[in-house]
């Protein structure tokens, strides 16, 4: 343990305690590859008491009104916010982002605590009219049950709180399976929900081998409700798991979004966004734009500039006030980058910037560019998930469709253009659960987050996202 990275310990039955083993997990800081910590590792006999924990905080929690769950979400966000430079500073010590995306983080999570505890007090059922005049139809919404999420690594808070935010505002216990690299700064959002008030057992914080958990927790009788984020491979894995025991899920998988750049398009306002959002987090998000499409009159300007402005930024510790780009979270994703870049290059792809490690101490890794790059290289085909933009002309909209939606991924999409009926088109035609038309903000927490096709299913914002925690009950009666 560092002076300012805790030891982190399990949360069951509102006692934050160590697994029962004793075994721990090393924390690792991307940007030195320093032990920095430790993390408690929880056996099967942890996590049957978090279960037991779980349903009886289930008992308890689906019986406070939706007002005062409300509060207690909101007086969360507002703890969030007091804790915010502590609780940024553990991510980027951990997760190795930029400590202003940090920051961003952190409010944005306090963010889908306030929304959540709004969306609590309208979790609405509704009267059907009768067929007879001494009938009344009652449509009644109910908390499906606890719940067990599973988030990983890229963004430590926004992946969990979206899913505690719902479960919590629809009723629900929950056990949140956090990640194991990344594990101080969303047990700082648990404490958050806890100062504020949440009952023991109502949220229980666990952490150990992923599958080990994942297959205990999804069959087990208590749970009623799964929600995963990560990639479509384990996905499939859980959804198939949790389809032969019948439980309701939500899946937040991978994409490889199309950026379709058209040449009426404001090129340097295209420039400036997608060169954000790409390197932000150093490409580890899901909604990162990856395929960018840029139509012939505009491509060589384009790529000049994007190269430009990628080449320009600051690689380093997040720590440091100046850096844009951090370290990668972890040496695979360093494995994953050279393989990815190697088969693309060998295939014809023009490596135009970066492509290697940067220094021997820490994962860092450069900002890569590479244009005209064959369908056939894996990584046009293959979630990169890293500082890799791979840049491509097309000749029409059609042109532009076809390789938009030829993917099995379709989470997000991204369109530069000034023409209304290009905008309106790519709206009805793009396969996707989001399109940003000349912006590239799809993730706030009162927008509807979630893909189509193999990027999963349910959504995690927006008044759609306390549904997934919700079953519906019909009670018809007559007067007796
Ligand atoms: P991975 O596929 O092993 O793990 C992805 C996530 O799933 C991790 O959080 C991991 O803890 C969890 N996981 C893995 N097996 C599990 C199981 N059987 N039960 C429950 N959880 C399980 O690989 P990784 O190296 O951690 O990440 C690599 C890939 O995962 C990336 O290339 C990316 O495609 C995807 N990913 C996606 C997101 C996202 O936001 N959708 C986030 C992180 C990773």
């Amino acid at each position: 343990m560092t002076e300012t990275y805790p030891d982190v310990q399990l949360l069951i039955d509102g006692k934050w305690r160590p697994g029962a083993s004793g075994k721990t997990i090393s924390v690792v800081n991307p940007a030195t590859e320093e032990a920095i910590g430790r993390v408690a590792h929880a056996d099967i006999v942890d996590l049957d008491l978090a279960l037991d924990a779980a349903k009886r905080g289930f008992a308890v929690w689906r019986n406070v009104s939706t007002f005062e769950r409300g509060k207690i979400l909101r007086r969360a966000g507002e703890l969030l916010r007091e804790r915010a430079e502590r609780v940024a500073l553990l991510m980027t010590l951990e997760q190795g982002k930029p400590l202003t995306e940090a920051r961003i983080e952190v409010m944005a999570a306090a963010d889908t605590l306030d929304w959540f505890g709004e969306e609590a007090r309208r979790a609405y059922g509704r009267i059907v009219p009768a067929r007879a005049p001494n009938v009344t139809n009652l449509v009644l919404k109910e908390p499906v049950g606890p719940a067990a999420a599973f988030a990983p690594w890229n963004f430590p808070l926004n992946q969990i709180v979206r899913k505690l935010g719902a479960a919590l505002a629809a009723g629900c216990s929950i056990i949140v399976k956090a990640p194991e690299e990344t594990p101080a700064s969303p047990a700082e959002l648990i404490r958050a929900v806890i100062d504020a008030g949440v009952p023991a057992g109502v949220v229980n914080l666990i952490y150990g081998v992923p599958a080990e958990i994942s297959e205990h927790l999804i069959p087990h009788d208590v749970i009623r409700k799964i929600s995963f984020t990560g990639s479509t491979a384990v996905g499939k894995q859980l959804a198939a798991l949790a389809g032969k025991h019948m439980k309701r899920i939500t899946m937040e998988l991978g994409g490889h979004a199309p950026a379709i750049v058209f040449d009426d398009a404001d090129v340097d306002a295209a420039v400036k966004l997608l060169v954000t959002s790409k390197y932000r987090n150093g490409g580890q998000v899901c909604t990162a734009p990856t395929r960018f499409l840029v139509q012939r009159k505009v491509y060589g300007p384009f790529l000049d500039r994007f190269v430009a402005a990628a080449e320009s930024l600051k690689v380093g510790d997040g720590t440091a006030p100046d850096t844009q780009l951090g370290p990668l979270a972890n040496p695979r994703r360093i494995d994953a980058m050279e393989a990815l870049i190697a088969d693309a290059v060998g295939k014809g792809a023009e490596l135009r910037i970066g492509g290697t490690r940067l220094g021997n101490k820490g994962y860092f890794f450069a900002a890569t560019v590479l244009a005209n790059v064959p369908l056939a290289a894996r990584a046009m085909n293959d979630e990169p998930f890293g500082p890799l933009a791979l840049v491509n002309a097309f000749d029409d909209l059609d042109e532009a469709l076809a390789e938009g939606n030829r993917l099995p991924y379709a989470l997000a999409s991204y369109a530069f253009t000034s023409s209304a009926t290009t905008s309106a088109a790519l709206a009805a035609r793009l396969e996707a659960g989001m399109l940003g038309i000349n912006q590239t903000q799809v993730a706030w927490p009162e927008l509807p987050f979630g893909g189509v096709k193999d990027s999963g299913y349910g959504r995690e914002g927006g008044s759609e996202a306390i549904q997934d925690y919700l079953v519906t009950k019909l009670v018809t009666q007559a007067a007796g």
